[in-house]
């Protein structure tokens, strides 16, 4: 793991650490259908996270013959590799959706980012699925004053239009919410939660199998073709274990595959993100850290987040490259993410770090999610940090929509735009360009 030359270079406490994914050593992830694929379903679904999982559950409840089509194994994507928080709102504030979309639209998506978290803890409680759900709220670091001085001007903006409360949290209280010193206020929302995202993966696959759908793993989709068979319109997916009819086609790959559907390629860019935990701590030491056990994470483009696990490590992510994350960027964002949690904790100087992993998340290029059809396949993408809530949301509605029950959501038909000229194509010169911008936009604002 590594190179010698690196480890050598590392501080003491991330010397022995693992370059492995600290949910999956505490989950148990199903294994998939066994035996050759079912040659003919009604719905196809390309990928095995959140949005086909939970799509599939409902699809079978519904009485669809479902069948998962996923690369390597369940929950492989990000679906595992996240901070599990459940949160409230999008990426995009309040005040930039109404500016967008005007005012009747974005109270719809609003609403919509809040019953996608009553969707996953329904979920959650119909197929008693134990992945440590919790509504323990998250709280918004201010990570400069001007932040925080914004955030009453967001308080009071969401409760009139969109009649939800969040609440600002002074500098003299902070300490009740975080225990570190570096941030001038916060903004609390009480409506989110938090998980083990990997056990939410495990029992949602569970699920699905009991209700009937099959899982193939191992078993990427190369190619989608409109075809007809037996008088009935639909694809033909070419897959590494043969070929497939399935009537319907819900593409939900995340940011891992989304160039199956050739127009959806200049639509999305994928971000890597990291993640480190700690060894378990003391409760006195994880309590003065996060007194209220809440998700958080700070204003900045270049953000923070950061959480207590079920067993009290800390986890802390951030971050982001416009790249898949690769080996080498995770080894080197090991010392790069302990060095900014000890900036955020002193606290935590001593504190061993024992896993490192990454990921990448699908961004779009108006950070938005976007879900509907395009060449005649289902879709949903654009979860921009928000996908453990709006991919299991999203996913679920899909799934009512091709069942004709309704499965209405404000994502579809929203205008969906493609990458700025320069991002893609022969000499992509824009896109390390994109890095740097948000760094300065962190600098200035
Ligand atoms: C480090 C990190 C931290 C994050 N933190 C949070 C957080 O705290 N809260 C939050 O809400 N969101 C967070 N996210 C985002 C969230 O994890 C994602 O938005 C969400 O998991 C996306 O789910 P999905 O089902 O769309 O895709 P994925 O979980 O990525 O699943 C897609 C699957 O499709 C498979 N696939 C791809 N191509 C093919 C193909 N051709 N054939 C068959 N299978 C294919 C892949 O192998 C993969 O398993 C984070 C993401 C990362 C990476």
């Amino acid at each position: 793991m590594g190179s010698p030359i690196l480890v050598e270079r590392m501080p003491n406490e991330i010397a022995n650490l693992r370059y492995a994914n600290y949910w999956l050593t505490q989950s148990d992830i199903p294994p998939g259908t066994e035996g050759p694929l079912l040659e003919s379903v009604d719905v196809a679904v390309i990928g095995a996270g959140f949005a086909g999982l939970a799509a599939a559950l409902e699809l079978s409840k519904l009485g669809a013959r479902t069948m998962v089509l996923e690369s390597k194994t369940v929950g492989w994507g990000a679906s595992c590799r996240n901070g599990g928080m459940v949160l409230t709102g999008l990426k995009l504030s309040a005040e930039t959706l109404v500016r967008h979309y005007g005012i009747e639209v974005a109270q719809r998506m609003y609403s919509a980012s809040l019953a996608a978290i009553d969707c996953v803890e329904e979920i959650v409680r119909a197929e008693a699925i134990e992945c440590n759900f919790r509504r323990c709220g998250h709280v918004e670091v201010a990570s400069k004053k001007p932040h925080f001085v914004s955030y009453a001007r967001s308080a009071e903006f969401i409760a009139r239009h969109f009649q939800h409360t969040v609440r600002i949290v002074s500098p003299s209280q902070l300490a009740q919410e975080i225990g570190s010193e570096i941030y001038h206020g916060g903004l609390v929302d009480d409506a989110s939660a938090g998980l083990q995202p990997a056990r939410y993966v495990a029992g949602l696959g569970r699920a699905a199998l009991k209700t009937g759908a099959a899982i193939y793993e191992n078993c990427p989709v190369e190619r989608l073709e409109r075809t007809s068979q037996r008088g009935e319109a639909g694809f033909a997916l070419f897959t590494s274990r043969g070929k497939v009819f399935a009537r319907e086609v819900f593409v939900a790959t995340g940011a891992y595959g989304y160039s199956l559907v050739p127009a959806m390629h200049k639509k999305v860019i994928p971000i890597g993100s990291f993640i480190i935990a700690t060894e378990p701590l003391p409760d006195s030491l994880s309590k003065q850290l996060s007194p209220r056990d809440r998700m958080i994470y700070d204003s900045r483009h270049y953000l923070h987040y950061f959480r207590l696990t079920p067993d009290n490590r800390m986890l802390f992510g951030g971050r982001a490259a416009f790249l898949p994350e690769t080996p080498s960027s995770v080894r080197h964002s090991a010392v790069i993410l302990r060095r900014d949690m000890v900036r955020v904790f002193p606290q935590l100087r001593d504190a061993k770090v024992e896993y490192i992993w990454g990921g990448t998340l699908d961004f779009c290029f108006d950070t938005m999610p976007h879900a509907g059809k395009m060449a005649g396949v289902h879709y949903a993408i654009g979860f921009a940090g928000h996908g453990v809530a709006m991919a299991t949301y999203l996913g679920t509605q899909i799934a009512r929509k091709i069942a004709a029950r309704n499965g209405q959501q404000p994502f579809d038909g929203i205008a969906f735009p493609n990458a700025p000229a320069g991002f893609y194509g022969e000499r992509p010169w824009l896109l390390p360009l994109a890095g740097a911008f948000y760094k300065v936009l962190d600098w200035i604002s």
